[in-house]
């Protein structure tokens, strides 16, 4: 072997270790989207794209963390709740940014209604309170299948997007304090994102030319093209929509125990004829829960969710508040040493029994909150 060949082979060796920190180490560790393009061609197709940004959803069951991937089944007639107290120009704005997701390739379809139109699934689209200091929020819930998988079928989960909430914000403060309205790229650049995440895309993209990333600019950007050009594209979330739902993206064992709450949960869920699991993820945290009818009965809390997606034997369960009282449920669900929770009903007297929980140390959301700073 020669100078010239030993230097080739060498740099063979930095590329072949490069790859595996490709695999292991980059986009945090989480997934690799070249192994999931390998499996499905038509995600090579789509070309330059940012679905390995995507947090993935997770199930935590049987012992092993499956990370999966959920979006709306198309094609999809998606009911949609638009805000009953939107002026005229939003309303117009919102049936906009709903039309541009329409046009961009994904199969779905958007059927705009008043309140209550989405009370059987679909989105329900809000504005905030003024003083949330958050741009806006999304949940997104994916229905599960936990059922176990025969071997030939382990590559994807039986689950689907089924509801999604979206509360957006009309103004933010200025450095000063003041309020100062939205401007119309703004409002319908922020509608376009939050859509995204309803859509099935949670977590941000890096960079790249989608409205999946965490910048303003990036996102007022896709706005304002939208309203000057009538443009509109997004090879993130079509990337998305070109994979199964319910694809499974990583599969990792935990540590013995580590999955006990989910399992006894699930077991009693389908004891007492329970819909779920119904799963959240934001940017920090996950909600795992089930319902009976449209009443959330129990939940699990997953909080540092970054943590956990890099190093998954940092998985805990947080048990909700129902679960935690659950006379069953004793030893199973437990809200990790040394930590507290509290938890509250977000809303008095609402009967969608939506909890806001913080546990101390650590922050425990009750809905997968995506966000865009406002600043
Ligand atoms: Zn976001």
């Amino acid at each position: 072997m020669g100078v010239a060949d030993r230097g080739g082979a060498a740099l063979r060796a930095v590329f072949a270790l490069a790859l595996l920190f490709g695999v292991l180490g980059g986009c945090g560790g989480i997934w690799d989207p070249g192994l999931l393009a390998a499996r499905h061609p038509a995600l090579q197709r789509v070309g330059v794209q940012r679905l390995g940004d995507a947090t993935p959803y997770l199930l935590p069951a049987r012992g092993v963390l499956t990370l999966f991937l959920c979006r709306w089944e198309t094609p999809r007639s998606i009911p949609v709740e638009l805000p009953p107290d939107a002026t005229q120009s939003e309303r117009r704005l919102l049936i906009r940014a709903l039309a541009a997701w329409e046009d961009a390739g994904l199969g779905v379809q958007f059927v705009p209604g008043p309140a209550g139109a989405a009370a059987d699934g679909g989105i329900r689209i809000r504005f905030g309170e003024r003083s949330d200091r958050r741009a806006a929020a999304t949940a997104a819930e994916c229905a599960v299948d936990p059922a176990e998988r025969t071997p030939s079928q382990r590559d994807r989960l039986d689950a689907r997007i089924v509801s999604a909430s979206i509360a957006l914000r009309r103004s933010e403060p200025d450095w000063l304090g003041r309020t100062v309205p939205y401007s119309e790229a703004q409002l319908l650049g922020s509608a376009l994102h939050e859509i995204g995440h309803a859509l099935g895309f949670q977590g941000h993209a890096r960079r790249g030319d989608t409205v999946m990333v965490r910048s303003v600019q990036g996102v007022r950007r896709a706005g304002q093209q939208l309203l000057e050009t009538g443009r509109f594209s997004d090879a993130t979330l079509r990337a998305l929509y070109a994979v199964p739902s319910g694809v499974v993206v990583a599969r990792r064992a935990l540590p013995p125990g580590r999955t006990r709450s989910f399992d006894l949960l699930a077991g009693l869920a389908a004891e007492r004829g329970l819909t779920g699991p119904y799963v959240r993820v934001g940017d920090r945290a996950a909600r795992i829960g089930w319902n009976r009818g449209a009443q959330a009965v129990y939940a699990l809390y997953v909080d540092g969710l970054p943590e956990v997606l890099r190093r998954p034997a940092h998985l805990e369960l947080i048990a909700g508040p129902e679960a935690a009282d659950l006379p069953e449920a004793r030893g199973g669900p437990r809200v990790p040493p040394g930590a507290r929770l509290a938890c509250a009903q977000s809303s008095p007297g609402s009967s969608s029994r939506a909890w806001a929980c913080r546990a101390s140390p650590a922050s425990v959301l009750p809905s997968a909150l995506s966000t865009i700073p406002s600043r």
